[in-house]
């Protein structure tokens, strides 16, 4: 079973699916040369892709530039399907830190032959997930600074406060699509400072007031 854990709670919560938004920051799709789009870009990770804190990344054989991607992570909490954007938090439950892990050179390969990212996006121990801190904690999801290292060098500084659509119009936008229950985990997109990992790097990810996140790559 692939659970995480919500701080307060008595035991881990099951984790269903992943929604994950590409290009939810303008500068981050810019520098892979991506228009802003329209409508929300959304794929899945299964939950089997799940690393906890202080996990090892697996980089699979078949891709060779894995990038990280630090992104606040959204667990629901109360079910809802086609959801008003001005109702969406209140199906929050909690925030935590995720590492939305991507083969970038598979993925292009992919983009560029018009097929789907899975492989790039899906693999095992693609999405490090910290613990979650309650919803009544945060007071404003949209102003939160995230600061990814590697190897103790900055390499991503952002702040929520720049995402193309927050927090409530992805959980809107989404649930429009896919029903969201209880357990299923919403990535939000990543702010500027991609970057390729390598075996024997150390990864720290820190949502200010969220926490943080450490996992080595193997
Ligand atoms: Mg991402």
């Amino acid at each position: 079973m692939h659970a995480v854990v919500l701080q307060g709670q008595p035991r881990p919560i099951p984790v269903g699916k992943i929604v994950c938004v590409a290009r939810n920051y303008a500068e981050h799709a810019r520098e892979l040369g991506n228009p802003v789009p329209d409508r929300a870009v959304l794929f899945i990770k299964p939950a089997s892709s799940l690393l906890a804190d202080g996990g090892t990344v697996i980089i699979p054989a078949y891709g060779s530039d894995c990038h990280h991607e630090i992104e606040l992570a959204v667990l629901i909490g109360r079910p809802g399907k086609a959801i008003a954007e001005a109702e969406a938090l209140g199906h929050v439950a909690g925030y935590g830190v995720a590492l939305d892990l991507t083969l970038r050179d598979v993925q292009a390969d992919l983009k560029a032959k018009g097929l789907p990212w899975e492989i790039a996006k899906a693999f095992d121990t693609a999405c490090p997930l910290s613990a979650f801190v309650p919803a009544e904690r945060i007071t404003d999801p949209q102003h939160l600074r995230l600061q990814l290292r590697v190897n103790g060098k900055l390499r991503q500084d952002g702040t929520t406060a720049a995402m193309l659509r927050p927090v409530a119009r992805l959980l809107s936008e989404a649930s429009s699509y896919f029903t969201l229950e209880a357990g299923d985990i919403l990535l939000t997109g990543t702010p500027a400072g991609v970057g390729p990992l390598r075996s024997g790097d150390q990864v720290e990810a820190v949502i200010e007031g969220v926490g943080r996140l450490s996992v080595n790559v193997r």
